[in-house]
């Protein structure tokens, strides 16, 4: 199971039907927490999400309506008792922002609660842990902010088993040469692994964008994706004002995906201006059918 559940799309300002963004990706049994605005831990019980299972935070920037929530659900997770480490990557000073408000409250925690600091501009994978990995990229807005990448991995190599059964190795020592193992011959002769597989052919990969100014710098990043997030704050009529802010349009965000070449785009990040959303597709998909809402409740399926 590897997915994107909608918990907020909306940007700076919440409305009544429109949460400030927030998502949860879902790679088998471990969650991540992508973004945390306001009200997350709400719509984290309105929809279900298995807290006990959250094992990491990615915060792309300091704009509050990207982690305004996190202390509230820090204090939550807390008061529910939770045991298990929490890991929180995001830039540097929002250490120091979380720790004054648990100081002054003297909480101690009950958990332990890492973070790791991005600094401004840093690019490279920034965890592992079982079939996850993330990469993190930098966007350009108003202040430092990062996309980050989720790629599952494929673990077993790819047999070819004509070539097995040329070297003479039995049927039952196959799963053995997929998780990687050489295999030794009756005579002593070492078979390498090498030469009977290949890698593991690359996992599907989720990209959020997190908010950024129209980019075409960012294509490497998202280049033959399974899935993209990308902000349009705006419709394209107001592309001055979105460049100005640091921000996308419609049109934007779909450019940039068919460039990219992508398989499907969420668009969400909206300005509370709209109540209907229905306009984003229909600027959007004329350049990249492929484009779905990031409605809240939703979970799309990388
Ligand atoms: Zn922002």
């Amino acid at each position: 199971m590897f997915a994107v559940t909608i918990l907020g799309n909306n940007s700076a300002i919440p409305t009544l039907d429109r949460h400030p963004t927030a998502q949860i990706v879902t790679c088998n049994d471990q969650l991540c927490l992508v973004d945390c605005g306001e009200g997350t831990q709400l719509q984290i019980s309105r929809y279900k999400i298995r807290r006990s299972k959250l094992r990491y935070i990615f915060i792309s920037h300091l704009h509050g309506d990207h982690y305004f929530g996190l202390i509230g659900l820090l204090n939550t997770l807390n008061l529910m008792g939770r045991t298990e480490p929490l890991t929180i990557y995001g830039p540097a000073p929002l250490e120091q922002i979380i720790q004054i408000q648990l100081d002054s409250a003297e909480t101690q925690l009950r958990f332990e609660l890492s973070f790791v600091h991005l600094q401004p501009g840093y690019s490279g994978v920034i965890l592992t842990d079982k079939d996850l990995e993330v990469t993190c990229f930098p966007t350009q807005h108003r202040i430092p902010c990062f996309g980050f990448s989720f790629e599952m991995q494929k673990k077993k190599r790819k047999l070819l088993p004509d070539q097995a059964r040329a070297y003479e190795i039995p049927a039952a020592y196959f799963s053995k040469l997929q998780e990687g193992e050489d295999y030794r011959k009756k005579d002593g002769s070492i078979v390498k692994n090498d030469w009977v597989t290949l890698p593991p052919p690359p996992g599907k990969r989720y990209v959020y964008c997190a908010d950024t100014i129209y980019d075409t710098g960012l294509i490497p990043w998202l280049k033959d994706a399974d899935l993209m997030y990308h902000e349009t704050t705006y419709l394209h009529d107001l592309h001055e004002r979105a460049a100005e802010r640091y921000h996308s349009t419609s049109v934007q965000a779909a450019s940039l995906a068919a460039a990219a070449q992508v398989k499907h785009l969420l668009i969400g990040h909206f300005s509370s201006k709209y109540t209907e959303l229905e306009p984003f597709l229909e600027e959007s998909r004329p350049i990249f059918p492929n484009t779905e809402i990031a409605e809240e409740g939703i979970t799309f399926i990388v």
